[in-house]
């Protein structure tokens, strides 16, 4: 496959909810990389077609990650034809990739003109009992609107929602890196889980989300199972009991503090929907599906920060706020960034908080720093490579206006 196709323009189709294909010839094609099933279906239907060629098409994309339609030899000629006319796959431009001695992985993908137009997302591997996972962090937004004080994305501020293509994308682009000099019979995906924990606020560009994580579970695309499908949010109440409504995935809770007046400073959404409403909606997000479902308990992420939330009494504070939710509990080493307000715990506060918790009966878990040597820690990548534009930036312009000297010189 050629790298023009991997690229994507920044103006990719936007949400895959696509009809008739427009007849004018400046019209851009449509990306069917982000369509969900039902969606494709519905656009086969409007071209004349039997609605079984969006499975047929989803597997050549998911499955086997064909992005030329005169590959999919299933296909009547006729029909690829008419595709190649007026659709597109095109998975987000890649502007930077690094894989860390530790295995892990990481893109940067450009979304859209500015230096500010980029997303991050990383692949982290592990073993476990299971055997050997490869757990891939999506972005789902440009920026974040919400503003955590600890959190680099929130600094950057809110500039737009990804695209199903470009949400999607990032896993594509993700199973691909492992299989570019693959034979396309011989293609398997790699990545086993996903976590909607990358830049933005998942909840808050919903649509996108679900369809994409619907692509996720679908047995035509990636066919992963719903348990290892997490979806991580700051709390935005009610969508989380909108989401209980429309799919069965993992839910994950970034608290990062225990009591609402902490809480309002470092996740100011808290101020909107305080902790009692936040545990309440996620017990209400388990519900009663028990085993059957994926939500048998909910994921608590908690960042530490070093004197701020960090102390034995938000430990105890943190037992009683959670003592009738099933949950397990996840420790994350605050990863600094320039200018961060905030440093990182000690390894013996976090190991004694750790302790609190587990002597309570609670699952908890510290999140190991991983992929170091690529900067993989929320939110770096972009920051370095934003850093590395601005400078190339800076550069051409000095370069330009030293070229005009010379030339008004003579
Ligand atoms: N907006 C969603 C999902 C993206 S953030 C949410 O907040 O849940 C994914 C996780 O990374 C969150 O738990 C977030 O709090 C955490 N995080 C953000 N900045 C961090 C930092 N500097 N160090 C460690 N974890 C951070
Ligand atoms: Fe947004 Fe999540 Fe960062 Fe808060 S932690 S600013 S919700 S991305």
């Amino acid at each position: 496959m050629s790298t023009e196709v991997l690229a994507a323009s920044a103006t990719d189709v936007q949400q895959a909810s696509a009809s008739a294909p427009a007849q004018s010839n400046t019209v851009e094609k449509v990306n069917l990389l982000g369509m969900s099933r039902p969606q494709m279906e519905k656009f086969f239907e409007d071209l004349g077609e039997k609605k079984f060629r969006a499975g047929q098409v989803m597997k050549w994309i998911h499955q086997f990650f064909v992005t030329d339609f005169a590959e999919m030899t299933n296909i009547s000629g006729k029909l690829r034809e008419k595709l190649e006319k007026i659709c597109e796959i095109k998975a987000p431009e890649v502007v930077h990739k690094n894989y860390s001695k530790d295995g892990t992985r990481k893109w940067v993908f450009r979304v859209g003109e500015g230096e500010g137009s980029l997303v991050e997302t990383v692949l982290i591997p592990a073993e476990d009992k299971t055997g050997s996972r490869k757990t891939l962090c999506i972005s789902s937004q440009v920026g974040c609107a919400l503003d955590c004080s600890f959190c680099s994305t929130g600094k950057q501020g809110f500039q737009r929602d990804l695209t199903q293509a470009e949400i999607i994308g990032q896993l594509w682009m993700a199973n691909y890196s492992y299989m570019e000099d693959v034979p396309v019979i011989e293609r398997e995906r790699s990545v086993t889980n996903v976590v909607m924990m990358g830049m933005g606020e998942p909840l808050l560009n919903y649509d996108a989300v679900l369809n994409a994580m619907r692509i996720m579970l679908d047995d035509f695309a990636y066919g992963m199972s719903k348990r290892r499908v997490t979806l991580s949010t700051s709390g935005v109440v009610p969508k989380i009991d909108q989401l209980a409504q429309d799919i069965d995935v993992a839910l994950a809770i970034s608290l990062h503090a225990t009591n609402n007046e902490l809480r309002d400073e470092l996740v100011p959404i808290n101020k909107k929907y305080p902790l009692e409403q936040l545990i309440a909606a996620c017990q209400r997000y388990i519900g009663k599906d028990g085993n059957e479902s994926a939500r048998k308990h909910v994921t608590i992420e908690y960042v530490m920060l070093d004197g701020v939330n960090d102390h034995p009494e938000h430990a105890q504070q943190m037992i009683k706020l959670l003592k009738n939710l099933p949950s397990k509990i996840n420790l994350i080493p605050f990863n600094p960034f320039p200018h961060a307000p905030y440093g990182r715990s000690s390894r013996n506060r976090i190991i004694s908080f750790q302790k609190t918790l587990s002597d309570a009966g609670f699952v908890c878990t510290i999140r190991q720093t991983r992929g170091d040597d690529i900067d993989a820690a929320c939110g770096q990548l972009v920051g370095q490579v934003a850093d590395r534009t601005r400078r190339a930036e800076q550069w051409k312009k000095k370069v330009a206006a030293q070229n005009e000297i010379i030339r008004s010189q003579g």
